[in-house]
């Protein structure tokens, strides 16, 4: 295995975007050089594909740029999760049943991206309707992780993830419901934000269970999650849950940190592997060391918190599938009558973790079944919403591991759904309360001879994202946030 680089290994979209727009770099030229890279790298199957209109972005920005226009992304090319719609590209969300799907419109986060410059260049890989851990019910095959291609990504958004691992592109989009962008970011080694609950628009987001889902960015860098999030945060008309909140990232510095009362949350210490331990600890202790008080939380509700989430999440997903009959999107399989088609497409559209989602989440809801999963569920929720609320009295900032792991073989879990769901358990409890966390690379962790990242994950009071991306800076100045190359492009395909 080559010597991992200790500098940040690729140049960051702040300074390729500061580059065009300095003349000294064009947008075709970077689309060039990512659609290379994308190629070079196409074995970690992270992109699903290519936006052919994307040359015409890239000439669009460079006419902007000579008639004097800012702009903040001038030319950084970006890969967006395959279920966020871009107009004119294909958006399958990993499943065989929108395989033929082409988007008529883009969504809005992906619109912000493009009228600050960026260019889409292509579709990343996820889980089957973005509900999986390790991306390995993708329709398309399942991504490989760079660091070792024998493991998992994570999930759902592993492409987005994998790719800026790779340095595919500086910065990508995904999607988190319950924990689909920091997971994956924490086993790829990258920064994974998760915004609060209607910060980012969901207009054009294929919805999965949409009280808990949200648009979030991978990037390798504190000044790339604040350059990301000031261009993708905002209120949105076509969304009633968006939030009319104005957006102020800046990535802060040491400083930051100073007097900065962080807690700990107790359940979240136990079923750690040692080095997610380590790595947990090393950053605790570096947080002392810049002058943040560091304190012990409880929040008992959290031992219900993966079962709430899939009682919550699965029947909003029976709900939102219902939709994929073969009438209006995607395939069609013929049938005897329209009953039978819909039942037919249905059937062989479906991977079978989708089937098994729309079957509990259909008996969650059914009367008689109601008030004792999804009623009870809603109730707890709010009880672990209320407990995060106590919490955040005494600290700014809570912390837990992202994943209890790293990143797992592929084929480990794929036979044990709950294996794989317990795999959230440290990221779904933020989806139900609604608030903002980030995965921060925090160090390593070595496995079978594989150097794998491992993921500290911080969350703040609903609406404080900003304190997360200012504090991500601090701990970059500090040394604690650890972004490294993985030996993407030289070790050999196992
Ligand atoms: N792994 C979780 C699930 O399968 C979270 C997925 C997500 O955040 N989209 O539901």
């Amino acid at each position: 295995m080559p010597a991992p680089e200790t500098a940040a290994p690729w140049p960051t979209a702040t300074d390729l975007a500061r580059a065009v727009q300095a003349g000294e770099l064009t947008p075709p030229e970077l689309l060039t050089q990512a659609l290379g890279r994308i190629e070079a790298a196409r074995d970690l199957n992270a992109v699903v594909s290519l936006h052919e209109g994307a040359a015409e972005q890239a000439g669009r920005v460079e006419a902007r740029l000579s008639a004097g226009e800012t702009l903040p992304l001038a030319g950084v090319p970006i890969l967006v999760k395959d279920n966020i719609n871009v107009a004119g590209t294909r958006t399958t969300c990993g499943s065989r049943i929108l395989s033929t799907y082409v988007s008529s419109y883009t969504a809005t986060a992906a619109q912000n991206l493009l009228s600050a410059g960026a260019v889409i260049v292509g579709k990343a890989n996820m889980d089957e309707f973005a509900m999986g851990s390790s991306t390995e019910s993708s329709a398309s095959g399942p991504t490989l992780n760079p660091w070792d291609r024998s493991r998992v990504p994570g999930g759902s958004s592993g492409g987005s993830a994998a790719a800026v691992a790779a340095g595919l592109t500086p910065v990508s989009l995904g999607s988190d419901t319950g924990g689909s962008v920091r997971q994956p970011a924490a086993l790829c080694g990258v920064y994974g934000l998760k915004p609060t609950y209607g910060r980012v628009s969901r207009y054009g987001l294929v919805a999965y269970a949409s009280s808990l889902d949200q648009i979030g960015p991978f990037a390798r860098s504190a000044a790339d999650l604040a350059l990301m999030m000031n261009v993708l945060a905002g209120h949105d008309p076509h969304d009633a849950t968006s939030l009319d909140v104005p957006a102020h990232f800046t990535r802060g510095g040491a400083d930051t940190l100073r007097g900065l009362r962080v807690g700990v949350v107790r359940e979240s210490l136990t079923g750690n592997t040692p080095g997610v331990e380590a790595a947990l600890r090393d950053t605790l202790g570096a947080l002392r060391g810049a002058g943040a008080s560091v304190g012990e939380v409880g929040i008992p509700e959290l031992k219900y918190a993966v079962a709430t989430y899939y009682l919550i999440a699965m029947p909003e997903a029976s709900s939102n599938l219902a939709r994929y009959d073969g009438m209006v999107y995607g395939q069609r399989e013929p049938g005897a009558d329209v009953t039978g088609s819909m039942t037919l497409t249905r059937e062989k559209g479906f991977g079978r973790e989708v089937q098994r989602r729309i079957m509990i989440g259909t008996y969650a809801l059914s009367s008689g079944y109601y008030d004792a999963y999804y009623s009870k569920a809603m109730k707890v929720r709010r009880l672990i919403a209320d407990e995060f609320a106590q919490a955040f009295a005494d600290y700014d900032v809570l912390v837990t591991p992202t994943s209890p792991f790293p990143a797992f073989r592929r084929g480990e879990k794929t036979h044990d759904p709950l294996a794989m769901y317990a795999a959230d358990v440290d990221t779904v409890a933020i989806n139900l309360a609604g608030l903002p966390a980030l995965s921060v690379p925090a160090g390593f962790e070595e496995v079978q001879g594989a150097r794998l990242p491992v993921g500290v994950q911080f969350i703040a009071p609903a609406l404080h994202d900003e304190r997360l991306v200012a504090l991500a800076g601090g701990l970059e100045d500090i040394g604690a946030a650890q972004l490294e190359a993985p030996p993407v492009l030289s070790a050999p395909v196992p």
